[in-house]
């Protein structure tokens, strides 16, 4: 059986970067299909955590009251090498708070943001292959259990994911030779969870006892739970050997009375993630890729919230002024990410040469002005518009490095 389907422009994947463009185009006037694999709600394996540039991307949506009746943070309490330390969000240009929503109620929420702006949803529908006349695609064809369902567009946005099937299909090609990351996550209860802090403890020590190049979280949710995870770093060259479940437990354990962590991990599970634009094949002459699908990451902190939901911002303005995305898309993400993740994954590469964090954290962590800046750079907490001398430096150094790339982010 084939139901058949058409819209002017096709989302495929309901996830921030998938809803953020659909309720964007919706906003424009744009008739839209949002799609996904997944009937929601559905989990996604996250942190959960919303530092201030996620929440001003929510806010432009509409959602920051929504927002402020959940938990609200307000900056990061940095735990490692003996020390721990407040740092306040920085504010500037930016919101000066955060939060952290289960995925299950965010992307609902998100999706039905989407909806009530004017998109069409259809869910239960994988993507699993396209139809192309001179390059531009014009029919997507999805799978539901027996039936094939086919949906004619004008135009593709392609939000399904890290592993991007659909924009595999289109060409889409992942670099691990750029750095990439390897984290997991779970739920536990905790005494803390309405803790106006996140914590992350830098000092993350594998079963040898030995310093991981990344990190580990405890998220208060303020539902009486906390999202606990870790994060490590790797390279094709230096891929991490290590098995994620069993070190969110060891860090469970050793977190377990500071932060009055329940005994049993709920729901713990892992995922790769790309990042830093490391991917090339982003766009066609009518379909582009947003989101995780093009390694929009920081390769610093592992946060996608919030360049998914920008990265919809932006693409539906570019759809909404007629633009060719082919050549407009790459163009966009290089103009607003380019420098930043170019220096970013240079760091975070440097951070997984064996060593190198067990040496420069101890330093780090005995000076507030650094972490201060630290948290600034890791959590790209710099916009065009800041003047500082902290911004004047990140952007500096973000040239440098672009200039010095090989392969720059989304090349
Ligand atoms: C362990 C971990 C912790 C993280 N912590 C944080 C954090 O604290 N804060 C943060 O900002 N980011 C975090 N991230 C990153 C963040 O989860 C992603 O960047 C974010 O989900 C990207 O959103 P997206 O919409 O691009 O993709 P997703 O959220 O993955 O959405 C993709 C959607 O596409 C659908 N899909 C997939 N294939 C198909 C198909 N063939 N057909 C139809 N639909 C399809 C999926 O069902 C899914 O709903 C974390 C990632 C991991 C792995």
């Amino acid at each position: 059986m084939t139901a058949r389907e058409q819209t002017d422009v096709l989302v495929v994947g309901a996830g921030p970067s998938g809803s953020g463009t659909a309720a964007w185009l919706a906003r424009h006037g744009i008739d839209v299909l949002l799609t996904d694999a997944a009937v929601f709600p559905r989990d996604k394996t996250c942190g959960d955590g919303l530092t201030p540039r996620a929440i001003g991307e929510l806010e432009r949506l509409g959602l920051g009251d929504w927002l402020r009746a959940h938990v609200v943070s307000q900056g990061l309490r940095a735990h490692g090498f003996g020390q721990t330390i407040l740092l306040p969000w920085p504010g500037g240009t930016l919101p000066n708070w955060g939060s952290a929503v289960a995925r299950t109620e965010l992307d609902d929420h998100l999706r039905t943001t989407a909806i009530k702006a004017g998109a069409r949803a259809l869910d239960g529908v994988r993507a699993v292959d396209v139809r192309r006349e001179a390059g531009r695609v014009t029919t997507v064809v999805f799978r539901r259990g027996d039936e094939t369902v086919e949906v004619d567009c004008r135009r593709l946005i392609v939000a399904d994911g890290v592993r991007s099937p659909l924009g595999k299909v289109l060409g889409r090609e992942w670099h691990r030779d750029t750095v990439y990351g390897v984290a997991g996550r779970s739920y536990v209860t905790s005494t803390m969870s309405d803790d106006p802090w996140i914590s992350s403890h830098l000092e993350l020590r594998g079963d040898q006892g030995e310093v991981l190049s990344g990190y580990g979280w405890l998220f208060p949710l303020g539902n009486g739970e906390m999202n606990l995870g870790v994060g490590t770093l790797a390279t094709a060259k230096r891929p991490a050997n290590l098995k994620v479940r069993d070190l969110m437990t060891s860090y469970a354990d050793q977190q377990r009375a500071p932060f009055g962590l329940g005994d049993e991990l709920r729901a713990p599970t892992s995922a790769l993630l790309p990042m830093g634009g490391a991917v090339t094949g982003i766009a066609g002459p009518n379909w582009a890729l947003v989101g995780d699908a093009a390694a929009c990451v920081n390769p610093l902190n592992g946060e996608g919230i919030d360049y998914g939901l920008e990265g919809g911002r932006l693409v539906a303005e570019l759809i909404a002024d007629g633009a060719d995305l082919e050549t407009a898309w790459p163009a966009t993400l290089t103009h607003h990410y380019g420098e930043s993740f170019s220096i970013a994954r240079r760091l975070a590469g440097l951070v997984t040469v064996p060593r190198v964090l067990a040496t420069l954290g101890p330093a780090g962590m005995r000076s507030d002005w650094m972490m201060t800046l630290a948290l600034r750079w890791m959590g790209n907490l710099v916009t065009d518009e800041d003047r500082d001398r902290a911004a004047r430096v990140w952007r500096w150094a973000g040239r440098h490095s672009h200039a010095r790339d090989a392969r720059p982010p989304f090349s």
